[in-house]
């Protein structure tokens, strides 16, 4: 046997010590300074630290500590917050077969269930005036979730349906994504219920500048550095930007997918939609496949949604749909690179709905009230759900893979719920989660902090090239979890973020 590896014939799990090798950055740092600790010793260390446990304590921990007996109590005390529920859900999916690990499964699985409760949920009011005088209120979070790999990094997502469960899912996906990216980064989420849609540019500066009068208290650029989601584009960072600027006194860039003129990065706007097609390009062809002439739909017109469109339109493919919460738009026969520009100047510059353009001829339909996924004949090979959470249900996943579906790519955030998961594994479709498929964002948001820290400015080519490399390098973790374990790739991107996450708070004397 391989001297690197360790096999658990009972469950088919082969886990793989090259990995923390190559992948955790932790593991190389202490090395550095302890140049006898190998991987070995760090199994031998985790196995001494049980060892220690005083025998009671270890059984007890044993016994309350079952995926199962973790899962329902939890459910009940989160009842309020089902979309949470089911992120940890679709995560204790692929890491528990971990837990049966002879010489770390405990250690896992105490791990993980730490790892379920954010370090801190910031919560508060944000009193604000719109055009008319009158004074708002509504309420405003930030979830920071875990700062064991580098300082709370991710979005703030303004949308009438954000609750602090929504929140908790998003910030819980953030921790494994960001890990997966290799950037020291730790995740958190925010937002408020605040609906940008049909108020004027003052209303979204005073709003933004209120939510900023609390939000600035608990950021920084060595602590918290926030960045955009659903509603919260360059316009309302620019906003944010500016009044953190005002009330800090500080210039360090905190805040990422800033306006290019303020600090932002070349390519920040595209990196999540082009990452994403990045990611569906390596899977595809290591699969022996291309993207080229295959029809893919998109769903949503935002952010993601117009970058994965536009890359796939550059690779060749056919973008058959895209949606906004009103309804889908139908190309027949793929958009053109004019029917896309039409789009992106109405979302852009005009902030309309799709409904409004007039597209119409004999390759466009516009279908009212549908979702991409709803619509009965779609023919489509591959999916790239770019719009919000649970778009994709059982059985939509269900009849889009009898109608040809082979693959399905998450620009979006646990687009697909449980029930459509399900369909994916019974089916074997190609399929990388969000949290892999997504993560070209926060990476480029990464660059924009070193960027910003060195006081220099990438080019395009040297952004688009490290984009590229951090989702193959992001494939080719996942995948070697996929070939150590035997595992899918689903389970590969959340097994693969959730060991490295693990692996910081154990060297942090956080979790033992
Ligand atoms: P965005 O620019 O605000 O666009 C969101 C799009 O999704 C819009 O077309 C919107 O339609 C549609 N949408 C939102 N809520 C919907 C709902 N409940 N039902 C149907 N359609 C809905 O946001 P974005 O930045 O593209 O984010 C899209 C997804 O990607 C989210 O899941 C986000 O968490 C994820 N993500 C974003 C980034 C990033 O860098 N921006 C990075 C990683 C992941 P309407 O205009 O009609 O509301």
């Amino acid at each position: 046997m391989n001297t690197d590896s360790k096999t658990n014939a009972a469950v088919g799990y082969k886990f793989d010590r090259r990995f923390h090798d190559r992948d955790a950055l932790l593991v190389q740092m202490d090395s550095y300074a302890h140049p006898t600790n190998n991987p070995q010793s760090i199994e031998n260390e985790e196995k001494s630290n049980r060892e220690e446990l005083p025998k009671e304590l270890a059984l007890n921990l044993r016994e309350e500590v079952t995926v199962e007996g973790f899962l329902d109590p939890l459910r009940r005390r989160y009842a309020h917050q089902p979309v949470f529920l089911q992120a940890v859900e679709e995560m204790a999916k692929s890491v528990t077969p971990l837990f049966e690990d002879e010489v770390n499964g405990e250690f896992y699985k105490r791990a993980f269930l730490v790892m379920t409760e954010p370090e801190r949920t910031i919560s508060f009011r944000v009193l604000w005036q719109d055009d008319r005088g009158d004074m708002k209120c509504n309420r405003g979070w930030r979830v920071e979730f875990n700062s064991a790999l580098g300082p709370f990094k991710g979005g703030l997502r303004f949308h009438p349906t954000v609750t602090e469960g929504v929140l908790k899912f998003l910030g819980f996906e953030q921790v494994f994504k960001n890990a997966l990216t290799g950037l020291p980064m730790g995740g958190a989420k925010g937002g408020s219920d605040f609906d940008p849609k049909g108020k004027s540019d003052g209303e979204i500066r005073r709003f933004c500048e209120a939510f900023m009068n609390e939000l600035v208290k608990h950021i920084g650029g060595n602590t918290d550095i926030p960045a955009g989601d659903i509603g919260v584009g360059e316009r309302e960072i620019g906003y944010l930007f500016g009044q953190y600027k005002k009330l800090s006194n500080d210039n360090d860039g905190t805040l990422t997918g800033k306006p290019l003129i303020l600090g932002g990065s070349l390519l920040r706007p595209e990196a999540t939609g082009y990452g994403a097609v990045y990611m569906a390009q390596i899977a595809v062809e290591r699969e022996g496949g291309t993207l080229k002439g295959k029809r893919c739909a998109v769903s949503g017109s935002g952010n993601v949604a117009q970058y994965a469109a536009k890359k796939l339109i550059d690779l060749g493919a056919k973008v058959i749909t895209m949606s906004d919460s009103n309804g889908t738009l139908v190309f027949k026969n793929g958009m053109t690179l004019e029917e896309w520009n039409t789009v992106v100047e109405i979302k852009q510059k005009k902030r309309g709905r799709l409904s409004s353009l007039k597209l119409c001829d004999q390759n466009t339909e516009y279908i009212a009230n549908h979702s991409p996924w709803k619509l009965r004949d779609l023919k489509l090979d591959y999916a790239f759900p770019c719009a919000t959470q649970n778009e994709i249900n059982g059985t939509s996943m269900d009849r889009l893979i009898d109608n040809g579906l082979v693959g399905v790519f998450e620009g979006a955030n646990l687009p697909t719920t449980l029930a459509g998961q399900k369909h994916l594994r019974e089916k074997k479709i190609l399929y990388i989660p969000g949290k892999a498929c997504n993560a070209g964002g926060v990476s480029v948001s990464g660059f924009e902090m070193s960027q910003n820290a060195m006081h220099l400015i990438w080019t395009n080519e040297e952004v688009d090239a490290k984009l590229k490399e951090t989702m193959q390098a992001i494939y080719n973790q996942i995948d070697n979890v996929k070939e150590g374990g035997e595992c899918t790739l689903e389970e590969g991107a959340n097994r693969a973020g959730f060991l490295k996450v693990a692996l910081a708070m154990k060297k942090l004397g956080w979790i033992w």
